[in-house]
């Protein structure tokens, strides 16, 4: 076999985060070209590799026994050498409350095209700040992704929040052999909306304060409410705000803290949809991020008369996040990728398409 040459990823390029790693692994393993990382998180406090990531690049050899370097907490740079990725059962310990949900992010979509059915089990924190929570997974994400072909289902067995972790959910995947892309860029109608707010080893107060400000804030009905106790491991709150309509399922979740008022916890996830709310857009700041990823993979496989490859969606202005992982797709893909910013409207469209054949 040819020796592959590697992609060349410098990790503190743009947005410079954790993204920018789990990213170039997923991509890594799906295209099967070796990749090397520097730079890894250089703007960031405290530098290099954190444990979460670490579990992700773990996670990434694993499903496809592939070779690392440079795997060590503080590490600015990794080579990644992949192998192919097979689907069988598989067990991910993130070892501390570090997001289960994001270590998924980089090997799911290779998983989703392997030629085995995988199950898998990821322990560690289930609602982190700064990542998906599992809600967000199971209802906004997975959703558009069984749309592109394959049959993802999750199921959230214990809640893992900062900082005691402890965490737990399953995944069955049914792969497909290629991703079909899709265009999302109407709303429609809508179709459902409720607020959850979850106290774990807290009083359940908190939670009610929160279901309470988010139906003020909304004028939504008491019904509409839901309060939840569970016992984690340790503290921990999250409300998640649930918007369904015709075309997604967005949630915004706000994060208890300490020193931090339950209603304004409440707020944050209020703010968050009444910003979506007011673009009219079918696709939230954080799916848009991770639908490119998606359909960036739909356009690279190119498709044939049953199949559309790549798509399109509208959605709020891109963040530094998505624009960043736009041109790590660049980097991996022959993909075409434009965005059309409306002034008018303050929304923007992305197209992925297949690039020009070389
Ligand atoms: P990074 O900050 O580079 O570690 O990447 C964070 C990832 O988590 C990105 O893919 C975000 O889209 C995603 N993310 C962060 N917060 C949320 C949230 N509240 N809901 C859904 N996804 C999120």
């Amino acid at each position: 076999m040819p020796v592959q040459e590697s992609v060349i990823i410098d990790g503190s390029f743009g947005e410079g985060g954790g993204q920018i790693v789990r990213s170039s692994l997923a991509l890594s393993l799906v295209t099967r070209r070796p990749v090397v990382i520097n730079n890894i998180r250089a703007g960031r406090p405290k530098p290099g590799l954190r444990h979460q990531h670490l579990a992700a690049i773990k996670a990434a050899a694993e499903v496809c026994g592939g070779v690392v370097q440079g795997a060590a907490v503080g590490s600015r740079s990794i080579c990644f050498d992949p192998g192919t990725t097979i689907g069988r059962h598989y067990d991910f310990d993130v070892g501390t409350a570090g997001s289960t949900t994001l270590v998924l992010q980089s090997v799911l979509p290779a998983l989703v095209l392997a030629e085995d059915p995988s199950t898998l089990v990821l322990r560690g924190g289930t609602h982190n700040p700064w990542a998906p929570p599992f809600d967000f997974l199971a209802k906004t994400y997975l959703p558009l992704l069984n749309r592109m072909g394959p049959d993802v289902s999750a199921t959230l067995e214990e809640y893992g929040f900062y900082p005691a972790g402890g965490g737990r959910f399953r995944v069955s995947v049914r792969p497909a052999a290629k991703l079909s892309g899709f265009d999302l860029l109407e709303r429609g109608r809508p179709r459902f909306e409720q607020v959850r707010a979850i106290v774990s080893r807290l009083p359940r107060q908190i939670a009610e304060r929160e279901i309470r400000t988010v139906r003020a804030e909304l004028a939504w009905p008491q019904s509409a409410g839901v309060v939840e106790e569970v016992a984690g491991h340790g503290p921990g709150n999250v409300v998640m705000i649930e918007y369904a309509t015709q075309a997604s399922s967005e949630i915004f979740a706000g994060f208890g803290r300490l020193r931090v008022r339950a209603e304004d916890v409440a707020r944050e996830a209020v703010r968050q949809l009444r910003e979506y709310m007011a673009a009219d857009v079918p696709v939230g700041p954080f799916l848009a991020d991770q639908l490119l990823l998606l359909l960036g993979i739909s356009a690279w496989q190119k498709g044939n008369r049953e199949r559309q490859c790549g798509g399109s969606f509208r959605t709020l202005p891109l963040t530094r996040h998505a624009t960043t992982h736009v041109e790590i797709l660049r980097q991996f893909l022959n993909i075409d990728v434009e965005v059309t910013e409306s002034a008018a409207t303050g929304t923007c469209t992305v197209q992925v398409r297949p690039g020009v054949q070389l």
